[in-house]
């Protein structure tokens, strides 16, 4: 489709799926990360960079090599993005260097979106983290509050829940020496998320309001279109078509927020990349979160009504499969019994087990939700007789 190499800046998961969508559109991808990540294996073609995506001479050696350059992940470094966008003068990154340095600080996301007028949970910066400044602040958000690392942050592992005076040398001691904010709780109701594709010209398409659920900060499932009423679905798909509007380049941005309880909606966070929430959109919807990503990038054409779910009345819910915790490779069991179950696609990520790491993901699609909860119940193990 297209005689340009694309660079990936990461191997994960996310980066192996973009390289999936490409492969199926004959465009050639190459990748920086560790050898033998996730993308690369897939990919004997191309002689990858062993490396570090926040390391400067690695990033040059990836930008030398490709025409396009995205990432997989936020946390990579911005400033070199900068320089080789100077070095090479053809080379397109996307998304932008300016869109990965606003997002890759959390509170300089927030700022970004309040100046666009886009509701958010409200924050405060912690400069200078002391006990005082924390009460200081305790006494302003309220308890509980959310203490935060402003950068490399996922998982939860960044954030911190303050829920009196008295666990505040504890919250400091556990995020010591980051960069630091405050937020206020959001009692949610239920959290939120939609994709949100970005093309060249600043064109925004969305793909359905979808929900998830956390376990322990990292995201367990996700059930696709959300369960709530269609204004909160139209709600949030409007307010997030409108903060990825705020951000220049294109790509694929995933756009986390809270529904809460006196029926607001507030963005939580926003990733500039694909993301877990949409893992669903590749057996529910007929072009993928990561193809959309690969067209996006490549200012390939995308048809306005690109995704199925909207017309078709698909259901699907998506269940992260994360390391046993007890012993290596158990959760493979769970992908077994999904290989049993109709309508249930299972993708592995080719990691090693480790507890509670993202290994793979499995999607179970019906015609309504309640048979994806039927589906799931014995992929999970709490029903013990296979679907037929
Ligand atoms: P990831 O990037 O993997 O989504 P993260 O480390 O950036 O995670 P957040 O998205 O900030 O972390 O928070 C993780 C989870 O913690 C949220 O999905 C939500 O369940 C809870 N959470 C975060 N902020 C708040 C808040 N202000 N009030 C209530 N719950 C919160
Ligand atoms: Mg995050
Ligand atoms: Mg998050």
């Amino acid at each position: 489709m297209d005689s340009r190499t694309v660079g990936i800046l990461g191997g994960g998961q996310l980066g192996r799926m973009i390289v999936e969508a490409a492969n199926r559109l004959n465009v050639k991808t190459v990748i920086l990360d560790a050898p033998g990540s996730p993308a690369k294996q897939i990919n004997s073609v191309s002689q990858h960079i062993n490396g570090s995506f926040s390391n400067p001479e690695d990033i040059e050696k990836i930008a030398a090599k490709c025409d396009v350059l995205t990432v997989e992940i936020e946390h990579v470094d911005v400033p070199t993005l900068k320089k080789m966008q100077k070095k090479h003068p053809h080379l397109k990154i996307y998304p932008s260097p300016e869109t990965i340095e606003l997002i890759q600080d959390k509170f300089l996301q927030k700022q970004h979106l309040i100046k666009n007028e886009i509701a958010v949970t409200e924050s405060l910066s912690v400069d200078g983290a002391s006990v005082e400044a924390l009460t200081e602040i305790g006494e302003k958000l309220g308890y509980p509050f959310m203490l935060k690392s402003k950068t490399l942050a996922y998982d939860g592992r960044g954030n911190f829940v303050i829920k009196n005076k008295d666990m505040i040398p504890e919250s400091l001691d556990f995020l010591k020496e980051r960069p630091l904010y405050a937020e206020k709780w959001a009692p949610f109701k239920k959290e939120l998320a939609v994709m949100i594709v970005r093309s060249i010209d600043g064109r925004v398409f969305s793909y359905p309001t979808v929900e998830t659920i956390h376990k322990d900060n990292i995201c367990y499932l996700c059930y696709a279109p959300a369960r709530v009423p269609d204004s909160v679905q139209l709600k949030a798909k409007l307010l997030a078509e409108n903060a990825i509007k705020g951000f220049p380049g294109c790509g694929i941005f995933g756009v986390e927020m809270f529904y809460l309880e006196d029926g607001n909606l507030l963005i939580n966070e926003i990733a500039p990349r694909p993301h877990n929430s949409g893992h669903y959109t590749i057996d529910a919807c007929v072009t993928s979160q990561f193809e959309a990503h690969v067209r996006a990038v490549l200012d390939l054409p995308m048809p306005k009504n690109f995704c199925s779910l909207s017309t078709f009345e698909t259901n699907a819910i998506m269940l992260n499969i994360l390391g046993d915790e007890k012993e290596k490779n158990k959760e493979l069991e769970i992908c077994q019994r999904a290989l049993e179950t109709p309508g249930s696609s299972v993708y592995l990520y080719g990691k090693e087990s480790r507890p509670k790491r993202k290994m793979g993901h499995v999607n179970v699609i019906a015609s309504s939700m309640e048979e994806c909860e039927r589906r799931l119940s014995y992929i999970i193990g709490e029903a013990k007789k296979p679907v037929q």
